[in-house]
């Protein structure tokens, strides 16, 4: 090598990373500098929906790069206009805007709840901005969708916060009620919360939270940037419920690696007018173009269902090592799932399993009590069973 890969100073530090440089990944698997491989329970955060450089993407990507890469967001492009319309013809939204990331994507959403606000004021004629949010969500890291995410603390960091973002409690539409004032314009929430550690909003829940936001003339706002695209067995988690929500937004998954985010909305809500809304890379066609060829693929025939045989293979598999190991409660939707473990050593077998020899297990701990599991949705059974088999080892070398 030419440069020293532990010479890392000319990195801003934002948080404490293992000191490991991975140089390739294929599928299910990571392989670092020194060829140590990993089989890689994170891919990206949820992110590569076909794993690590899957060939559709490879595909995608080489072909679109030698056409366009970037005419600027003034114009169309093919691959822009050829995703919003998959996303429009396989939900319930008309519209889309696409971004770079899901923190980007959430602001835009909140962007847009405030205008349908400023055009459907109260009966002062005041404009409407306030969005409930729920404590434990996550919605990003800029100042905004920081200020609507409900992680303990983030209310100091930065001060002072965006105002506007209420916090309810979720499964709880009493606590929703209670917040309710003349300037609330939304509701806004994960179907499943991700980062806050798996925790699923019930479907009569959401179904009783559509209802109530209709009948109140306020919007349901639903972040599916770890959730959607086909991450919980269905193309959408709120689908599970059978809801229509106002707005919805989309990251990680649609991209499968590649930065891509997007907003979508009902043609009603849809009233952003010229300059309200934009981004110099947004809906370029090199990205677009991934998220055409990762959505084709997400949609053939069985491809969903698969994803849910996998989620209830992974399920059964975990419950099963709960019990060997008693540890606590397996839970997720699909292929986000979570195992609670009885007591805070998540961080613990997040570094044994890495450190296993000859190959390493990359698995996430959300919270101290809790691991988070979240494949490529074309995980075969193969590697879920070896999965079971490590954590099983590190279980093993932990309990000693
Ligand atoms: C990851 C995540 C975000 C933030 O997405 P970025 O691409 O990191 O900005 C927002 N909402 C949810 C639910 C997420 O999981």
């Amino acid at each position: 090598m030419e440069f020293n890969q532990f010479d890392t100073n000319s990195l801003m530090y934002i948080t404490n990373r293992p000191e490991i440089v991975f140089t390739e990944g294929d599928g299910m698997w990571l392989t670092d500098s020194t060829g140590k491989r990993y089989l890689d329970y994170l891919q990206g955060w949820a992110v590569n929906s076909f794993g690590h450089s899957p060939a559709i993407i490879q595909d995608a990507v080489t072909t679109q790069v030698k056409k366009l890469i970037n005419p600027s967001p003034a114009f169309y492009n093919a691959p822009m206009i050829e995703l919003a319309s998959l996303l429009t013809h396989n939900s319930t939204f008309d519209r889309v805007f696409f971004a770079n990331s899901g923190g980007e994507a959430n602001e835009g959403a909140i962007k847009l709840a405030r205008k349908w606000g400023q055009k459907h004021p109260n009966a002062k004629n005041e404009a409407r901005y306030e969005i409930i949010t729920f404590d434990h969500s996550f919605h990003g890291r800029t100042l905004a969708t920081m200020s609507a995410s409900g992680k303990e603390g983030w209310d100091k960091k930065f001060a002072p916060q965006v105002p506007g973002f209420p916090k309810a409690e979720l499964n709880d539409l009493d606590s929703v009620k209670k917040l309710v004032n003349d300037r609330t314009v939304a509701v806004m929430l994960e179907p499943v919360q991700g980062e806050g550690g798996v925790i699923p909003a019930s479907p009569e829940f959401l179904q009783a939270l559509r209802k109530f936001t209709k009948d109140n003339n306020l919007l349901l706002i639903v972040d599916e940037v770890q959730t959607g695209m086909g991450r919980t067995g269905k193309l959408f988690a709120h689908q599970w419920a059978g809801i229509a929500p106002d707005i919805m937004t989309l990251a990680k998954g649609i991209g499968g690696g590649v930065p891509l985010a997007a907003l979508l909305a009902t043609e009603a809500v849809s009233v952003f007018e010229a300059g309200d809304q934009g981004g110099t890379f947004n809906g370029n066609p090199l990205c677009s173009a991934v998220g055409v060829a990762i959505t084709k693929n997400l949609l053939q025939p069985g491809f969903l269902e698969q994803v849910q045989a996998m989620g209830n293979y992974l399920s059964e598999q975990l419950k099963a090592l709960s019990k060997q190991f008693n540890l606590g409660e397996e839970r997720g939707e699909g292929l986000l799932r979570a195992l609670e473990l009885g007591s805070d050593i998540g961080n613990n077998i997040v570094e044994v399993a890495r450190d296993l020899e000859p190959i390493g297990l990359l698995v996430n701990a959300p919270r101290a009590h809790l691991l988070r599991f979240m494949p490529a949705l074309n995980v075969t059974k193969e590697e879920i069973d070896t999965l079971i088999k490590m954590l099983a080892e590190v279980l093993t070398k932990i309990k000693k």
